[in-house]
């Protein structure tokens, strides 16, 4: 039995979010005053995503990422991370953080089994990098990028949502390190997600910038392939680089065709895609693996074949309920 679409795509997939708290209030995130929180119960304990996952697995699931809002700020969580990886059939077990409390926590993880890393840093300049994540320390992400170097996480990627006006001028920076180091940067566009019209109009940047400025500075754009969880992007690498870059453009142009992947939220949702506000609750039958199952092939029953993002439609905030990152699970 395998997990399809009635598009025929396949999933294997499963991005969990662990918690919708943050250290951070990142300006294409959330507003100043954060998201309206979950109560404490609401939120899925460790033993009912283990089983989740464990559900799951023999249906076809084989990576895992763990998401929030900050997964670092939740306590135990390389406890989660050790069960995660010790699942029959599970071969990737990865972690997306803003890098805040990386460095202390970094050694525990790797031993308990994590393999992978998405790190997100949007601005290499303290000041820009506090303003973009109002309030967070550049110093601290560095020393665990440096960690995770130092315990040779390979691939090590660096997410940067790119905006008008904020970081764009830091193309070029971002370009360097990866000829100096063996990271990834993982361009981002900005995605119209919760409630920021006319801040996201003003700041969305198509990712073809990247590709026009790298020319312009004169660097040989190398198509890039083999490097493991690379779904999304299109990457490539400079001349002579130890890094690649990649170019994820989910607003200029969608990749939905070859989608495999499926979410799971801090308050135990199933949600089959980032974009349309469908969600199957989904907690109480994790007891029940029949129900289980049942209900996560209902959702993807009705899963859609494209998001609305694109820029050229005006009135894509007219179509869905949006929620934030931190709240989907990023
Ligand atoms: N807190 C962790 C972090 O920032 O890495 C994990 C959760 S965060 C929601 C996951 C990713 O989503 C981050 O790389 C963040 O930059 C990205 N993100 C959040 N809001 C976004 C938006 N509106 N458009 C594009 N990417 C976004
Ligand atoms: Fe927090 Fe990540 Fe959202 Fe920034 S992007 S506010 S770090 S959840």
């Amino acid at each position: 039995m395998s997990l399809e679409d009635k598009f025929g795509r396949q999933y294997d997939y499963l991005r969990i979010s662990v918690t919708d708290r943050c250290n951070l209030r990142c300006i294409y995130c959330m507003g100043p005053e954060g998201i309206k929180l979950l109560p404490h119960q609401d939120i899925l304990t460790y033993e009912e995503i283990v089983r989740f996952v464990e559900i799951l697995a023999p249906l076809g699931i084989k990576k895992l990422r763990i998401t929030g809002g900050e997964p670092l700020v939740r306590k135990g969580i390389e406890n989660l991370i050790g069960s995660l990886s010790n699942i029959p059939g599970i071969k990737d077990v990865a972690l997306t953080t803003n890098g805040q409390l990386l460095a202390k926590n970094l050694e525990k993880l790797k031993e308990k089994g994590l393999n992978r890393l998405n790190i997100s840093v949007d601005s290499l300049r303290p000041i820009t990098y506090k303003k973009i994540t109002r309030g967070g320390d550049l110093n601290n992400v560095l020393a665990g990028i440096k960690k995770a170097l130092a315990l040779n996480f390979s691939p090590i990627k660096l997410n940067v949502v790119l905006m008008a006006g904020i970081n764009e001028l830091e193309i070029a920076d971002f370009l360097k390190l990866t000829l100096d180091y063996p990271l990834h940067v993982r361009f981002i566009e900005y995605m119209p997600l919760d409630n920021h019209d006319t801040f996201w109009l003003n700041r969305y940047l198509p990712l073809q910038v990247v590709k026009d400025r790298a020319l312009a500075l004169g660097y040989r754009l190398n198509s890039y392939e083999g490097l493991p969880g690379n779904g999304t992007a299109e990457i490539f690498q400079i001349n002579k680089a130890k890094g690649t870059i990649g170019l994820i453009h989910p607003v200029s142009g969608h990749f939905c065709s070859t989608c495999n992947r499926l979410r799971l939220t801090a308050d135990g949702k199933f949600k089959p895609c980032l974009y349309w506000d469908e969600e199957i609750y989904v907690r109480e039958a994790i007891g029940n693996p029949q129900l289980l199952t049942g209900l996560i092939k209902e959702g993807l029953c009705k899963k859609k074949e494209k998001h609305l993002m694109a820029e050229s439609n005006p009135d894509y905030r007219s179509q869905v309920n949006l929620r934030s990152m931190a709240q989907i699970g990023g």
